[in-house]
C-alpha cells in the first residue's frame, strides 16, 4: 500500500524531472539531472521492476551499462524467488514448512547477518516474527488485531534459542513446530548489496539503485558530483525531511508508515517489538541508516525504530564507525547523528547526536 507510495516518491526524488508536487525548496535543489543524462548518454541504461513487493529501479552508467542492468535483474527476480515467504516453492517457505533445511549460500549469509544482529541488537531485530505477523494479517493483507494470548503463545516461536545453525554446512532447524523465519526486515538490503556487486564485477563505477526505501549508490555520479537522495518525510506525502549526499553507500529506511491498517480508529503497523508481538510504540516516526553496508543498514532500520531513540543513540554510539542515521519522532522531532552533519541539508532545525554525551 503506502510502501509502493513511498517508492515512487524515493524514485521521484533520485530521478524525476519536472515533477509538480508540493515541495520544499530542498526538493527544487534535488538531483534532476540523472534522467537527462540517461537520456542523452548511450553509455547508461535504467530498468523499472516490482519484485520483493516493492518497485524498484536500476540506473547503471559506463560501456557495460546494458548487461550490469540485465545481470542485476536476475539476480534479484532469482533473490525473490529464494526468499520470498509469498511462494510456496521458495526455499525460506520449504524451510518454514518442514522446520530444516539446507541453506543455500545467499540464505545462509542472511541468516547469519541476522543472528548477529539479533545479538548487537539484545533482539530488537528477530528473524522469526514471521508467526506474529501472520498474527496480524500481514503476509495475506488480511489484516486483524491478535487477542493478548494469542500472542503471548506465539512469542515462544520467536525465541532464538530454539533455532539452530551450523556455519559450516548451512543446515537450519527449528526445535519447535510453528517456527518460522521472516527476513523481510533485511533482505531488501542484501539485495541492495548485490545488486551493488553485480554492478561492480561488470566495470560500473556510477550507478544508483532504489529498491523502494532502500537506496544503494555506487561510486559518484557521471559527473562527479555526490548522489543526492531524499528522506521521506513521513507525515507528509511528496516531502522530504532532508537530503543526504552520498558516495559509495546505502540509505535505507524503515518507518509505520510504510505497511500499516487501521481497526477501531487505532493504526497498527508492520515493525513488530519482539518483546511484546506489538507494532513497536517507541516514539520513532521513521529511522534512515547510512552505511557502506546495505545488509547491515536493512537490520539495523527495523531494530533502531523499535529501540526508540534513546536506546537507538546509545547503539550509534557503540558502532559510529559503522553507520549513521536520521530520525523522526512522533513528536515531530528530527535528529542526526554527528558522521553525515556535512553531507546531511534540510529546511527544518535538527538536533545533532554527538559522539561525546
Ligand atoms: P520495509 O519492508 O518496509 O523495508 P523494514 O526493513 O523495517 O521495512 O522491515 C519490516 C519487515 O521486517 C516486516 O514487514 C517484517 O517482515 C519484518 N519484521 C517486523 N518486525 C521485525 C523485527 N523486530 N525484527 C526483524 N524483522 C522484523
Ligand atoms: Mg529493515
Amino acid at each position: 500500500m503506502r510502501n509502493s507510495i513511498l517508492i515512487s516518491l524515493l524514485c521521484f526524488t533520485l530521478l524525476c524531472t519536472g515533477c509538480t508536487t508540493e515541495s520544499t525548496s530542498i526538493e527544487n535543489s534535488l538531483d534532476s539531472s540523472i534522467n537527462t543524462i540517461t537520456n542523452n548518454n548511450e553509455n547508461s541504461a535504467t530498468r523499472d521492476l516490482f519484485a520483493m513487493d516493492t518497485y524498484m529501479n536500476l540506473t547503471a552508467y559506463g560501456s557495460n551499462a546494458e548487461q550490469a542492468v540485465d545481470k542485476a535483474v536476475s539476480c534479484i527476480n532469482d533473490l525473490d524467488k529464494l526468499l520470498s515467504t509469498g511462494l510456496k516453492t521458495s526455499e525460506i517457505s520449504q524451510l518454514n514448512d518442514s522446520g530444516n533445511m539446507i541453506l543455500s549460500s545467499d540464505a545462509s549469509i542472511i541468516l547469519e547477518n541476522s543472528i548477529k544482529l539479533y545479538d548487537n541488537t539484545n533482539g530488537a531485530f528477530n528473524p522469526l516474527m514471521y508467526p506474529i505477523m501472520e498474527a496480524w494479517g500481514f503476509p495475506t493483507k488480511e489484516y486483524k488485531v491478535p487477542e493478548e494470548d494469542e500472542l503471548k503463545q506465539l512469542l515462544t516461536l520467536t525465541d532464538m534459542s530454539n533455532l539452530k545453525y551450523k556455519n559450516s554446512t548451512g543446515e537450519v532447524s527449528f526445535n519447535l513446530s510453528g517456527m518460522k523465519v521472516d527476513f523481510g526486515g533485511i533482505a531488501k538490503g542484501y539485495t541492495s548489496s548485490k545488486v551493488r556487486d553485480c554492478f561492480i564485477s561488470s566495470g560500473v563505477t556510477s550507478g544508483i539503485i532504489s529498491l523502494g526505501g532502500n537506496v544503494q549508490a555506487i561510486g559518484k555520479k557521471p559527473d562527479g558530483s555526490m548522489w543526492r537522495v531524499g528522506v521521506q518525510n513521513p507525515d507528509s506525502e511528496g516531502n522530504i525531511l532532508g537530503v543526504l549526499k552520498i558516495q559509495d553507500k546505502a540509505v535505507i529506511t524503515s518507518g509505520g508508515y510504510e505497511r500499516y491498517f487501521e481497526q477501531d480508529g487505532k493504526t497498527y503497523h508492520h515493525i513488530i517489538d519482539p518483546s511484546t508481538g506489538m507494532p513497536a510504540d517507541s516514539g520513532l516516526t521513521s529511522v534512515t541508516i547510512i552505511s557502506d553496508n546495505g545488509t547491515l543498514a536493512d537490520g539495523l532500520s527495523t531494530a533502531l525504530f523499535v529501540m526508540g531513540l534513546e536506546k537507538a543513540s546509545d547503539y550509534w554510539r557503540d558502532h559510529y564507525e559503522e553507520f549513521d542515521a536520521v530520525f523522526f519522532t512522533d513528536d515531530k522531532k528530527l535528529y542526526i547523528t554527528e558522521g553525515i552533519q556535512e553531507n546531511f541539508s534540510s529546511d527544518y532545525t535538527w538536533n545533532t547526536i554527538d559522539k561525546e554525551y
